[in-house]
């Protein structure tokens, strides 16, 4: 696959009708799903006019019956279960050409904007590109949703439906594995859970502190589902790994991250819930330093680190390839986790100083 001729790849990448219908169709979808399937109504955070913008978490509905309209038409022929894995390359080249005109709109729309609220007063630098990239609105809307929240949904959702569509093609070539079942199995699990817990999206930093721009619609749309299903290419390849370890990093992992951000979250609604049976520990009472926040300061980073490499995990060690993703994240959140702290020194002042003191580590106890 890798030496592809350049000139077969080059057309594919080219988007094709089909593949502009199926992207529309998409978003039409989780635009039309997303406001009228019941859901969850959450507040976000308070923001800094005091402001809160509200999410309606329907996002394990909006799956679920996606899924199944999908698994329909594919029965009765109307679509192919295929079309995903068939014309990835388009559809990629489609999101990509998508990601750079809704940036630019954001970016025209942002700086006309004459709004003074904390969530869509435009930030501007005065360096075109920069403003490009960063996105200069917190919180941009278009007819009442929040692109923010529904451009991570679309891309945490195309993520598994990309595998899916990878899965049915091995099913058809009868190469399906043990290591690809793995796989599909650690992944479904990962994204379901995070549909499951759409809520805790809310207060994460992408959705309180980052503005929306290419970087973020990119990473959202794109990097996401295309990149992150990579090993789901490579685990056709893969020899037999070692299902054990496999599971135990998996689930130790799915253990750490879902708990420290569960643990974060409830803190937040409530900061007398005792933690691992015992009554928190709180700093300057804003910041929890008890359970996996007394471990490490982002041991949820620890927890997905672990899950991302679960997911490479059984695609053997013969290639470098599959390992692209946990690599990848650990710079990311290398990166996000500096970052987070300097807002959090510059937001707490002397109670951040006294948490580093009392838990020392980064993200993994005794070395970061
Ligand atoms: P966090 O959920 O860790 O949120 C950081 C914020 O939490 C801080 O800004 C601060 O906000 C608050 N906070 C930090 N320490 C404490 C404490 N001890 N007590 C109370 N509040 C605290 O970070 P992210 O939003 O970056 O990540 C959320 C999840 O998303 C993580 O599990 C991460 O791994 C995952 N993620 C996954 C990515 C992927 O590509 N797979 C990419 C990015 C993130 P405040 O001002 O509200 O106090």
């Amino acid at each position: 696959m890798l030496e592809m001729d350049l000139r077969l790849l080059l057309p594919s990448l080219v988007p094709s009708s089909q593949s502009v219908y199926v992207l529309v169709f998409y978003f039409v979808y989780l635009a039309v799903a997303g406001e009228i399937l019941p859901g969850k109504v959450i507040r976000g955070v308070v923001l800094s006019d005091g402001s809160q913008l509200r999410y309606r978490c329907n996002g394990l509905f909006a799956l679920s019956l996606l899924v199944a309209i999908l698994g329909i038409s594919a029965k009765l022929g109307v679509l192919s279960p295929l079309v995903v894995a068939d014309r990835g390359l388009e559809l990629l080249s489609a999101t990509f050409i998508f990601c750079v005109l809704v940036t630019l709109v954001l970016y025209i729309t942002g700086r006309t904007s004459s709004d003074k609220s904390s969530s869509l007063k435009p930030h501007v630098s005065g360096n075109l590109l920069h403003d490009w990239w960063f996105g200069i609105q917190l919180n941009p809307q278009f007819i009442g949703i929040d692109l923010k929240f529904f451009f991570v949904r679309a891309g945490m959702m195309g993520w598994l439906l990309i595998n899916l569509s990878i899965l049915a093609k091995s099913f058809q070539d009868g190469s399906l594995s043990q290591s690809m079942i793995l796989y599909q199995i650690f992944c479904a699990l990962y994204i379901l859970d995070y549909f499951v817990h759409e809520e805790y999206m809310t207060s994460t930093w992408d959705i309180i502190a980052e503005r929306l721009g290419f970087m973020l619609v990119f990473g959202d749309l794109l990097w996401i589902p295309f990149t992150f299903s990579i090993q789901a290419w490579m685990v056709a390849f893969a020899q037999q790994s070692r299902t054990n370890t496999n599971c135990f990093v998996f689930l130790i992992g799915y253990m750490v991250f879902r708990g420290a951000n569960k643990q974060k979250h409830i803190f937040k609604k409530s900061p007398k819930t005792p933690i691992w049976g015992k009554p928190p520990v709180v700093v300057g009472g804003k910041l929890l330093a008890s359970g996996y926040w007394g471990i490490a300061r982002h041991c949820n980073y620890l927890g997905d680190l672990m899950l991302a490499l679960s997911f490479s995990l059984p695609c053997g060690i013969s290639s470098p390839v599959p390992y692209f993703y946990p690599i990848y994240l650990l710079i990311l959140l290398i990166w996000r986790e500096r970052r987070d702290e300097e807002r959090c020194a510059e937001k707490y002042k002397e109670i951040w100083a006294e948490y580093l003191r009392l838990v020392p580590y980064r993200i993994l106890p005794y070395v970061y």
